[in-house]
């Protein structure tokens, strides 16, 4: 592959997808900004003017700081390619490395290098949006030391966890023959089952706490709840949410019929039993219908175009020379195919984010149908009203943003759905 092609392949692409993200930026904000001052009909007797506002006004200061951070990262991105960032890294560590330790050691501090160095540039935009969009909207809940902990943790996390199994992919890259994507693409598929496995039971405790849910009476309706739906649950617990954030949820976790259900304090504190009841429902439903499964088995199967794609791409000099990379003469270029390939995945892949928000949303739709029938349709719409009203989710969304970004479908849409 001729480098020149590759380079203006992905300036095009970097250019059309920041194109593409401003203009709809721009459609959704001025959408939001024109239904400021109208409440739509069908919400006008659940949600005040006052809360109608307050919602525009969230959702215009995060489009404000999603341009903010576009910048940021595109600029980072042309930064570490096409201007020579990630070539002068490798120089560096490979020069340091390479002749005390050896090829695996240098390739494993280029990326933990790497990683750092991208750490430390979101740090700041991170605090933004934790400190300033989240403070000023009043659902922030964290202190400096809290969040400073967090980030602590999460990297130490990144490195016990991204170590090992970054050094065995490396590993079977060099090891493995032509094949080795294969490999490599299973492994990286047991270490994903692996972590599902082990995020209720391991990690999500090290950020929060979960205590058993001991109200009685929401344990028996829940309870019903499950036993007609098919499900035996493993437990119900309520997470301490509210201390870091005033956001409400629930979730659903674990594999085969055992399963956990985890209640954001916020969201018990908000709903009512049976607004709970029909809120689990709607996740039941996401499982009732394999939606868990299907999603699981669709990133497997990208995954694995992906690294064979890599496979080809980390043959070619062109894959380097084209991105910015001069690629060792006299060492491994596997730790460079990975980076290189992370970091130029996401200009492209932005034009495929539509279709899997589509199939998001049509996985939203059968969920709140599983949800009406196996429980109140009454209390899933009050359900969804409040919390929309509570988390300031804007109402009148733009249509073409919603197509492009829109995991779940507007609020009014899944109501319509709801009442037919
Ligand atoms: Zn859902």
């Amino acid at each position: 592959m001729p480098s020149s092609f590759l380079t203006l392949l992905f300036a095009v692409f970097i250019i059309a997808s920041l194109l593409t993200k401003l203009w709809l930026d721009t459609r959704q904000a001025r959408h939001v900004a024109r239904h400021r001052d109208t409440v739509p009909a069908a919400f006008a007797p659940h949600v005040p003017a006052l809360s109608h506002q307050r919602a525009a006004n969230y959702t215009l200061d995060k489009l404000r700081f999603g341009l903010l951070s576009t910048a940021v990262s595109t600029v980072v991105l042309v930064g570490w390619t096409l201007l020579g960032g990630l070539n002068a890294l490798n120089i560096a560590v490979r020069d340091a490395v390479l002749p005390a330790w050896g090829a695996l050691p240098y390739q494993l501090v280029l990326l933990g290098a790497f990683t750092l160095i991208g750490a430390l540039i979101e740090l700041p935009l991170e605090a933004w949006h934790t400190f300033r969009l989240e403070q000023k909207h009043g659902f922030n809940r964290m202190t400096w030391g809290m969040w400073l902990g967090d980030q602590a943790k999460q990297l130490l996390l990144g490195l016990l966890l991204g170590g090992p199994i970054a050094a065995l992919i490396l590993w079977l890259m060099g090891a493995a023959g032509a094949q080795w994507w294969l490999w490599a693409w299973g492994a990286w598929v047991a270490f994903s089952l692996l972590l599902m496995v082990i995020f209720p039971i391991f990690i999500a405790p090290l950020f929060n706490k979960f205590e058993p849910l001991k109200d009685q009476g929401l344990i028996d309706r829940v309870n019903a709840l499950m036993a007609r739906c098919g499900f035996t649950a493993k437990g119900f617990f309520v997470m301490d949410g509210s201390r870091r954030s005033a956001h409400a949820n629930a979730y659903f976790t674990g594999l085969g019929a055992a399963k956990r259900v985890v209640f954001y304090d916020t969201l018990l504190s908000k709903l009512t039993h049976g607004e709970v009841e029909a809120v689990l429902a709607h996740e039941l439903g996401h499982f009732k219908h394999h939606h868990v499964l299907k999603r699981m088995v669709m990133m497997f199967a990208l995954s694995l175009a992906g690294f064979a794609l890599l496979g080809w791409l980390s043959q070619q000099v062109g894959f380097y020379t084209g991105l910015g990379v001069r690629p060792n003469l006299n060492a491994t270029n596997d730790a460079l195919a990975l980076l290189l390939f992370m970091l130029a995945l996401p200009p492209f892949a932005f034009f495929i984010s539509p279709l899997f928000a589509y199939f998001s949303r049509k996985d939203e739709y059968e969920a709140d149908a599983y949800a009406c029938a196996q429980a109140s349709g009454s209390d899933l719409a009050s359900a969804l009203i409040k919390l929309y009203k509570d988390n300031s989710s804007t109402l009148t969304p733009d249509p073409m943003y919603v197509r492009f970004h829109y995991s779940h479908p507007p609020a009014s849409e899944r109501l319509a759905a709801m009442q037919a």
